[in-house]
């Protein structure tokens, strides 16, 4: 049985002190969470803040947007897996199509930073997915199987399992136009089949597969009706407290208040 997931990811957005009182506000807001797991990806300036806010909460679990693959040396502005896990940081996502298109990142480095974090005992959130072209021209699958394939060159059969995979399609992400449950599902079942090849074992079965692009509390529950996704990826829909809370709300099946 997978635990359900949902990760928010807050890109370039809150100070330390803005991200102290998010979580104030975020924990006044949200029902009891069942089984369901939280992850919070604030910027790296605002990690010990959001660490100390939450305190020992254990259904809520603090990561990273990015890691560098080296423990130390001279990389100047860059954050290592040694350091995050310092910080008790439990995830870190990787390759985030932003981190792609905007910082010029390779499958080549996305491999050396998922081989890191499983070093350090972090767990990575790789995250694929497809451009509006490469969808148009029916490259989805091939291009997902090669992230994967690139990303997971070396890594132990047995650490497989221990990842998360987010399901990003690029032309989804900050647009409002989500793919819908029929689209994403195929592309789940995809990147279990891959990493069952790429495992020699039901890796695929154990994995959670998030999607992401565009998720809000209007769409979450069709998400999660589909047995292929285990969860959540959110930018936009987890920065404001109560809208947040709405999006747990209903991922947990109540019926969400008024506000
Ligand atoms: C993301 O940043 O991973 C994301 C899915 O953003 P949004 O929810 O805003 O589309």
């Amino acid at each position: 049985m997978r635990t359900r997931f949902i990760v928010g990811n807050w890109k370039m957005h809150k100070t330390a002190s803005e991200a102290k009182v998010f979580i104030g506000q975020l924990a006044q807001a949200i029902p009891p969470l069942g089984n369901l797991q939280i992850g919070l990806a604030p910027p790296f300036t605002a990690l010990q803040a959001v660490r100390e806010a939450l305190g020992s909460s254990p259904q809520f679990l603090l990561g990273a947007q990015n890691l560098h693959w080296e423990d130390k040396g001279a990389f100047t502005g860059e954050v290592s897996g040694a350091m995050l896990a310092d910080l008790d940081c439990r995830f870190v996502l990787i390759g985030h199509s932003e981190r792609r298109q905007y910082f010029g990142e390779s499958d080549g480095w996305i491999n050396k930073k998922v081989l890191a974090a499983l070093r350090h005992g972090i767990m990575p959130i790789l995250c694929v997915g497809e451009t509006l072209q490469e969808r148009d021209s029916g490259q989805t699958d091939a291009i997902i199987q090669r992230q994967l394939r690139a990303a997971l060159n070396g890594v132990e059969d047995s650490a497989v399992a221990s990842l998360t995979i987010a399901y990003e399609p690029v032309w989804a992400i900050g647009t409002g136009h989500a793919a819908s449950p029929d689209q994403a599902a195929p592309v789940h079942r995809l990147i279990r089949r891959t990493l069952n090849d790429l495992s020699r074992s039901n890796a695929g079965e154990r994995v959670r597969v998030l999607y992401g692009g565009s998720v809000t509390s209007d769409n979450i529950a069709e998400f999660l009706a589909s047995e292929e996704i285990d969860g959540g990826l959110v930018g936009g829909a987890c920065l404001d407290p109560v809208r947040f809370a709405t999006l747990l709300t209903v991922a947990l099946g109540y019926k969400p208040t008024a506000n």
